[in-house]
């Protein structure tokens, strides 16, 4: 396959072809992260007198393949910087990729020949004039052969091809009234730590002011009772966040606010119902609920609250969104629903608007739930895990004659460019494997990360829940932004 894309697949393993002076590892280095390139020049500069000792060439070759090994072994992108021009070594590397399960991609330079000669003969040791014709030659011979070699992508490099990928900007105030990315997404601003220091008011203030700025299109808080291990310790803040939403409900902003989600579990369903409305009557009519099964025995142990088995939790799931939905409609009169029996339903302040429901979970009972009974539900945002989920979903609520919108919830490491992504994931990934962490966590530049929304924003979602684990402060809000736009 031939391949003209910007993008390249990543993690992959990235064979760079051409001859000296075509433009190799100034394209490399371009992209790529320096310890992500295994250079043959750099290694003879390691184990021999420099760059150009061509006595160290067998020993930096030694080297050279032990790297390549070490890391396809552990899924890390590399990009193998020599000529590329030994068919015997392409084809080690190529297999190494198939063997750890990465794609392989040859990046062919088209430099002119002439151009080469000419940056040839401007080096401070050129390659001398008949090895050069030489490697000219064989590039030519074999960038004819690379589409029968087997590689997933052939990317040819043109002369005049973009040496850097640029980070869209985003244009203040570009984004639409209704908050939606160019790409047809809105953005919610996940949190779910709290390192607010001595100020935790004026923390989540300046927070919610920052993705007020940014352009998303809301805040959604974790409802959970300990901090969950996945996210921080036990001993780090984690607020109640009804109370903590009606303190952002005072802020001048025009963010939506709610719950991801709410347990069933924690508060009896006609209680969150009247926070959900105090919360919409306070913010003008800008509060959702998230609401879920509850997972967390631990939390339930330690706070006197009763977790039942996921069957029994699901039932209640049913019973909080008809008890909710029964307090939330018009009048007072007495609800005599499917599981939900109500002698009135006085319930005042009533809500600003139709408060919306995101069902979370992927499950096929939740799945059935959503389909009959809330607004929206909330999936992982795995592609993989979207299209299996999807036609589901779709069934079901087929079989119910409603329509539900798709959320999904986003873990992101998103660094201003290559370099700080990776440095971002080097310090959160703690004791995790990074190929393991890399599975869950969706690492990447902003330009990348937006790809990838387009791919969700193709398959029919409407809202991106976005949770960093490394929210620190309103720059952090601000570093998201490029992926708003
Ligand atoms: P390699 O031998 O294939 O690794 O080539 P290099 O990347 O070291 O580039 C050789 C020379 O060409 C260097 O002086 C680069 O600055 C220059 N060069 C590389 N790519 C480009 C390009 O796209 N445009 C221009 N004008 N010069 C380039
Ligand atoms: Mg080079």
């Amino acid at each position: 396959m031939t391949a003209t894309a910007d993008r390249l697949p990543d993690p992959a393993l990235v064979v760079l072809v051409g001859s000296s002076g075509s433009g190799k590892s100034t394209w490399a280095t371009a992209r790529y992260r320096r310890d992500e390139i295994v250079s043959s020049d750099a290694l003879r500069g390691v184990v021999g007198s420099g760059p150009h000792d061509l006595d160290a060439s067998d020993d930096a070759f030694a080297l050279l393949e032990r790297i390549v090994d070490a890391r396809l072994g552990r899924g890390l992108t590399t990009v193998v910087d020599t000529l590329g021009l030994d068919d015997v070594r392409r084809g080690r590397w190529l297999a190494a990729a198939r063997a750890a399960g990465l794609p392989a991609v040859a990046v062919v330079m088209a430099t002119p020949d002439e151009e080469c000669r000419r940056r040839n003969r401007e080096r401070d040791r050129p390659v001398p004039a008949p090895a050069l014709a030489g490697q000219l030659k064989k590039a030519r011979a074999i960038r004819d052969r690379l589409d029968e070699e087997g590689w997933d992508v052939v990317h040819v490099v043109e002369p005049s091809g973009r040496a850097v990928e640029s980070t869209p900007e985003r244009a203040l105030g570009s984004t639409t009234p209704e908050r939606r990315s160019s790409q047809g997404l809105r953005f919610v601003l996940q949190v779910s730590r709290f390192p607010w220091g001595e100020e935790p008011a004026a923390w989540l203030s300046e927070i919610a002011v920052a993705a007020d700025d940014a352009g998303f299109a809301g805040i959604a808080l974790m409802d959970h009772l300990i901090q969950i291990p996945q996210v921080g310790r036990a001993w780090e803040p984690i607020p109640e966040p009804w109370v903590t939403l009606g303190l952002l409900a005072g802020l001048d902003t025009g963010l939506e606010l709610g719950t991801l989600v709410t347990p069933v579990t924690f508060r009896p369903p006609g209680i969150t119902a009247k926070a959900a409305a105090t919360l919409d009557a306070l913010s003008g009519g800008r509060a959702f609920v998230g609401l879920g099964a509850g997972w967390w025995d631990r939390e339930h142990a330690a706070y006197g609250i009763p977790f039942p088995p996921p069957r029994e939790r699901l039932d209640d799931v049913e019973t909080a969104i008809e008890t909710m939905r029964a307090l939330w409609s018009a009048g007072t009169k007495a609800h005599d629903g499917e599981r939900v029996s109500l002698p009135e339903t006085t319930s005042y302040p009533r809500p600003a608007h139709d408060i919306p429901i995101i069902l979370g979970g992927s499950g096929d009972r939740t799945m059935r739930i959503a389909a009959r009974l809330a607004d929206a539900v909330n999936l992982p945002s795995a592609v993989a895990t979207l299209d299996q989920k999807l036609p589901l979903l779709q069934k079901h609520a087929e079989e119910a004659g409603r329509e539900v919108r798709v959320t999904v919830l986003d873990l992101p490491v998103i660094g201003r460019d290559r370099d700080d992504t990776w440095a971002r994931v080097e310090r959160l990934r703690g004791s995790t494997p990074a190929g393991q962490y890399l599975r869950r966590i969706n690492a990447g530049t902003p330009a990348e990360q937006r790809d990838r929304y387009g791919a969700l924003a193709d398959r029919g979602v409407e809202s991106v829940f976005l949770a960093v684990g490394d929210l620190e402060g309103p720059d952090d809000v601000e570093r998201l932004a490029p992926l708003l736009t």
